[in-house]
């Protein structure tokens, strides 16, 4: 059987980004002769500073997050990633697979490090062979990811190649990445060059899963935008990266293709496009808001949940974790 593993780092509080690229298609991959496995990746977030009283909340709002979504810890393991400890055990066995040059490549280290990489932390520059650990230590076949993460999962084939080649066997599966849908990669509103973040510094820049209907409201009709209407067909967004955000936005919201979107609102102005998106967009978030508030009303059931989650993973890692150190040449007990 198929099996899907994707993870969020609780680096702070989840964006409209994050449910578009990420947590509605989770949901979307529950069931239906599949097995699906969604991490809250904790040892991701601390590649940067966060505060520990923070980092816990933001754990398990994350996890309320998911769960308010319509993530179904019967149907799916949701677990955080600290808890199990064959994530590290496998991402130091590919720290030692993974060559410098490849590193180096990663766009995101360059992105998050910024000018001064000198101060940025080893882990942030080793992230992506964790990330590979992530996903191989279950053999996962498919990882549903935004368009900023597919370097990262094609990183994760070339160490599973390299892995297999140096070891001569065929252990490790070629993962596929499943970036599909209007909103792969939902842009900040301040910058259209910018992807939305839920570490951006500017609240502005994103829509947050938290956010009331009058946040939402405001930071939509604010949105940076040119001052032309909606172009009359799909095509007319092509050097419009504003536009097209605000459309792709629309268009994963409602469940329709940008065509359709472009046939009801075509030529509108931003002035009558902006309150449908707002509206739209409250519709679609408020229901989940309440629900994560009513989860974070009880974060000892949060926990238990991701106990649960954390026994279930390890039961499938720890066999995996096993073989490859068999296959390393490490004498065990
Ligand atoms: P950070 O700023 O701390 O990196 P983030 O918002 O980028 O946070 P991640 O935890 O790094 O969130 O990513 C979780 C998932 O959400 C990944 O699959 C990622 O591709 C997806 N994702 C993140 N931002 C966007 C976005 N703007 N549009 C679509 N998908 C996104
Ligand atoms: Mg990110």
């Amino acid at each position: 059987t198929p099996r899907v593993f994707s993870g969020i780092q609780p680096s702070g509080g989840l964006t409209l980004g994050n449910y578009l690229g990420a947590i509605k298609r989770f949901v979307d991959m529950q069931g239906s002769g599949v097995e699906t496995i969604y991490c809250v990746v904790d040892m991701h977030a601390i590649t940067v500073w966060q505060d520990p009283a923070a980092l816990v909340r933001q754990t398990r709002e994350l996890t309320a997050g998911y769960l308010a979504a319509g993530l179904d810890p019967t149907r799916s393991i949701l677990f955080n990633q600290s808890q199990v400890a064959e994530h590290a055990q496998l991402g130091w066995i590919f720290n030692c697979v993974a060559r410098l040059g490849w590193m180096n490549r990663m766009t995101q280290f360059k992105d998050k490090a910024g000018k001064n990489a000198e101060k940025a932390s080893l882990g942030l520059y080793a992230y992506p062979a964790l990330m590979a650990a992530d996903i191989l230590l279950y053999h996962a076949t498919h990882v549903p990811v935004g368009e900023d993460q597919k370097q990262h999962v094609e990183l994760t084939r070339d160490i599973a190649a390299k892995f297999n080649h140096d070891f001569g066997t065929e252990f490790f599966p070629m993962t596929e990445p499943v970036i599909e849908g209007a909103a792969t990669r939902v842009m900040s509103l301040r910058d259209g060059s910018k992807k939305m973040s839920k570490s951006d510094p500017s609240d502005a820049s994103r829509i947050n899963m938290t956010d009331d209907a009058d946040a939402i409201a405001k930071k939509i009709r604010k949105a940076k935008t040119d001052p032309e209407p909606l172009p009359s067909e799909a095509a007319g967004l092509a050097e419009r990266p504003e536009a097209r955000n605000l459309v792709n936005i629309y268009a994963a919201l409602s469940e329709q293709t940008v065509e359709q979107v472009m046939a009801e609102v075509g030529g509108k102005p931003f002035s009558e496009f902006k309150p449908l998106l707002a509206d739209l967009a409250v519709e679609k978030l408020a229901p989940i808001s309440t629900e994560m508030a009513r989860y974070m009303q009880d974060p000892a059931e949060i926990d238990r949940i991701l106990k649960d989650g954390a026994g279930r993973a390890r039961a499938i890692a720890a066999p995996i974790l096993q073989k490859t150190y068999e296959i390393v040449g490490m004498v065990g007990a």
